[in-house]
């Protein structure tokens, strides 16, 4: 049963069936991947930046038209705290396994770096686990669960102005860690001209300040135009909703306002149908090879680094890897070593210890048994004198019986 997985983490993942009718798009995975489907399906985990209340579970509940009962977030939060969801999604033929991470208490701190601390140290944490995995001795990484994150959605506020320092800060400690994709919340709350020039402001920030944020692929042949006007849709304004209404003869997820309807599917609304597109139909592939051939491997490179594999050591990246895996495995025999000897050590301590308690008890037994036949000598010298004694006391008491008794009879003759 599905319902009873739980991830490496022990993170409890749900298995979900997506409405055959309104397919969200990652059915196209294994085309995207050309042959390297895999029965066993896909891994995506996805990051979801973005202050409480802005939108992000509606939003990802839109993506995916499914209803994930991700639990609200509150205002309550001293740091910010990330919340892990894990969901295994069917569609057609073509499982997903889905993570939904999003963060609880974002820009609710005064401390700003603090507040992206948190979620920098979370993407480094699964870096540091793949690489672990991938220089063991014993590698399992055709069943190792990726947790790596392949895509951040980066919401930010539709505040129409500039783009607030917090998630500035942030974008930029993310910034080459991860694939940032920045996302309008609430596309809804601005209008047309408003949100065009708001867009040129926020890429013009994210230029001002080198962040780096992801790109879809315009190299590609067949999905180079595409990809080319999806860029220039970044960052997409969407609007999200967790209700479904009837919008012009068809059921839609929609926002019912006493003006009219904003149908979210609407590419005239929103942006939120190009979003999708972009993110689960065509580009979920690229994230993911982004993810592990970019962003994994300057994390990679860096750690090289720290044990030693610097500049002057083979840039061949499977050299490397070969000749850490042999340290590694060198590390691993001498460990082994250090243990067995050890062990050997610590079994002979111990039968030394035993062998001088042995021996201390038998000396103390000895030394009580000498003790107590020294005793039981003093018993029988006292017990004879006494006898001795008895036997004087019968011999007098005799004798003064005798001489009394011979007295008596002379008196009488008298
Ligand atoms: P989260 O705390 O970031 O996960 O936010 P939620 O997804 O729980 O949404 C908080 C509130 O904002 C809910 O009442 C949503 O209906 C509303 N909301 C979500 N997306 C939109 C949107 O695109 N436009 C508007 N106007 N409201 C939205």
């Amino acid at each position: 049963n599905g319902n009873n997985l739980v991830d490496a983490e022990g993170v409890k993942v749900r298995t979900v069936k997506l409405l055959a009718s309104q397919n969200v798009g990652f059915e196209s995975l294994p085309v995207q991947f050309v042959n390297k489907a895999t029965k066993a399906g896909f891994v995506f985990n996805v990051l979801v930046i973005g202050e409480t209340g802005i939108g992000k579970s509606t939003l990802i509940n839109s993506l995916f038209n499914y209803d994930f009962k991700l639990p609200p977030g509150d205002y309550q939060h001293d740091s910010v705290t990330l919340d892990k969801h894990a969901f295994q999604l069917e569609e057609g033929s073509v499982r997903l396994h889905l993570t939904i991470i999003e963060t609880k208490g974002y820009g609710d701190q005064l401390n700003m770096t603090d507040s992206c601390q948190g979620i920098v140290e979370y993407i480094d944490k699964q870096y540091e686990a793949y690489f672990q995995e991938e220089s063991q001795v014993v590698r399992r990484l055709s069943d190792y669960k990726d947790t790596r994150i392949h895509v951040c959605l980066f919401l930010l506020a539709p505040t129409g102005s500039n783009v607030r320092a917090l998630d500035l800060e942030c974008m930029k400690l993310l910034s080459n860690k991860v694939n940032i994709i920045p996302v309008i919340a609430r596309g809804d709350s601005l209008t047309k001209k408003e949100l065009d020039s708001f867009k040129r402001r926020i890429m013009a920030e994210i230029h001002q300040h080198k962040i780096s944020i992801y790109s879809f692929p315009e190299d590609d042949g067949q999905v180079a135009d595409l990809n080319r006007k999806m860029n220039a849709d970044v960052p997409f304004a969407v609007v999200g909703s967790s209700e479904v209404h009837e919008v012009a003869g068809h059921k839609a997820r929609a926002r019912v306002y006493p003006w009219g309807i904003v149908d979210i599917e609407n590419e005239a609304h929103c942006d939120f149908t190009r979003f999708r597109e972009a993110l689960l139909r065509v580009n979920m592939d690229h994230l993911m090879q982004t993810t592990n051939l970019r962003h994994y491997e300057v994390y990679r490179d860096r750690r090289m680094t720290e044990l030693g594999y610097g500049e002057n050591e083979p840039q061949n990246f499977m050299e490397t890897i070969t000749r850490l895996r042999q340290t590694n495995e060198q590390k691993y025999r001498q460990k082994e070593e250090e243990t067995r000897t050890s062990f050997v050590n610590k079994v002979r301590e111990k039968e030394a210890e035993l062998k001088e308690r042995e021996r201390e008890l038998h000396s103390q037994f000895e030394h009580r048994k000498a003790e107590f036949s020294d005793h039981v000598l003093e018993i029988n010298t006292q017990q004879s004198a006494l006898q001795k004694e008895v036997e004087i006391f019968h011999r007098v008491k005799s004798e003064l019986v005798n001489s009394q008794a011979g007295t008596i009879k002379g008196s009488k003759k008298n």
